[in-house]
């Protein structure tokens, strides 16, 4: 099992003890249902969608909410499914079963306020490269009905969102890879969407681009849009998601809270100590009995020790202190998002 993101004092990714590894690799992976009921507030409603291309069923039974203002991680292999989910919660394919609603309203069907109320921003961008940023944004209002003084303020809103006012008289040829993707973005939003929908709007791009981006989807969020996100970063899933779906192989495998998917595994945390002496037997014996504590080993001249939680590092550090024992280093790290993935859906290629 693979740690990252340090909680207290140095980043370094460690590696959990193999008998750690395996009680994870063992988990009962059961997808939780939400209750429907006690989510008054469901903007989007996906409903037991199927669907096949000729023999290979791409996608069976999948159902997910998302309620208002939420933003909802999609994740899954390459492969999984995801893609084919998307195009059905949009309405550009037609599911075999199952159905989606928006805001109560069915998506497809010839239902332009379901899609109204819907904005995709494609992997491949759909710019028009000879036509400055202003100009494509007026044609992507224009198509959903905006003119005048309207469709101008609405430009001007949506470039000020993904920072782009300074370069509106620019054609895209001229613009960076992260700034065509940031005016992918704006062409979503010139409609003013309850629900963005994002499929893979970072790859290829820069470390700084895709920060910016970041900057304007958490601007959007705190405007009360909804958003679906689809990634392979889980490091961006992790930082913008209040709810994850996963799909593997066409189903729901997990479908909460990013807290609910830690509480999966058994080890939520771990402290990798370099004691200045090598412990006595005897206290590493008691040190295992320690609250919090579920696995102690001893890598080379490093303590690694398996914690519930990062909070209860703080306790065993006081601890082994009490005990005489000294640390030239130490640092702490939560389980990853990514971990919790790859014992989800296994480590074998899909796309091999
Ligand atoms: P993901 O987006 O998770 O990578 P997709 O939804 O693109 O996965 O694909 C799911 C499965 O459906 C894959 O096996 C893929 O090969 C298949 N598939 C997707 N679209 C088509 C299509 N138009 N025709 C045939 N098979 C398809």
């Amino acid at each position: 099992m693979l740690l990252s993101g340090p909680v207290c004092h140095k980043a370094r990714p460690i590696r959990l003890p193999d008998t750690l590894r395996r009680g994870a690799d063992m988990l009962p992976f059961v997808p939780l249902q939400p209750n429907r009921h006690a989510m008054p507030d469901i903007l989007l409603s996906v409903d037991n969608l199927h669907k096949s291309f000729g023999a290979r069923q791409a996608v069976t039974a999948v159902s997910f909410d998302l309620s208002k203002g939420q933003t909802l991680g999609l994740l899954g292999p390459n492969g999984a499914g995801k893609s084919t989910t998307v195009s059905m919660v949009c309405g550009l394919l037609k599911p075999d079963q199952g159905e989606v609603r928006v805001g109560g309203q069915l998506v497809g069907q010839g239902n332009n306020t379901a899609k109204q109320m819907m904005g995709l921003v494609p992997q491949d961008l759909a710019l028009y490269e000879d036509l400055s940023a202003r100009e494509n944004l007026k044609i992507f209002g224009a198509l959903y009905g905006l003119k005048g003084a309207q469709l101008k303020s609405r430009c001007a809103q949506v470039l000020d969102l993904v920072q782009l006012t300074d370069r509106l008289a620019d054609k895209p040829t001229t613009f960076s890879g992260g700034m065509k993707r940031r005016l992918n973005i704006a062409a979503a939003l010139m409609h003013n969407p309850q629900l963005l929908i994002l499929d893979e709007p970072t790859v290829g791009i820069d470390p700084q681009s895709r920060n910016a981006i970041f900057d304007s989807l958490e601007a959007l969020k705190r405007q009360g849009c909804s958003l679906i996100y689809t990634s392979h970063y889980m490091e961006e899933v992790e930082r913008l998601a209040d709810h994850i779906v996963i799909i593997d192989h066409g189903q729901v495998i997990a479908n909460e809270s990013p807290a609910a998917l830690y509480e999966r595994l058994p080890a939520r945390a771990a402290l990798r100590l370099t004691p200045t002496q090598r412990l006595p037997d005897a206290t590493l014996q008691q040190l295992r009995q320690q609250p919090g504590v579920s696995e102690v080993t001893v890598e080379g001249e490093d303590l690694l020790i398996a914690l519930d939680s990062a909070e209860q590092a703080q306790d065993v550090l006081v601890w082994l202190t009490q005990q005489g024992c000294r640390a030239a280093q130490f640092f702490t790290a939560r389980t990853s998002l990514e971990a919790i993935f790859l014992t989800l859906t296994g480590r074998s290629l899909r796309d091999a």
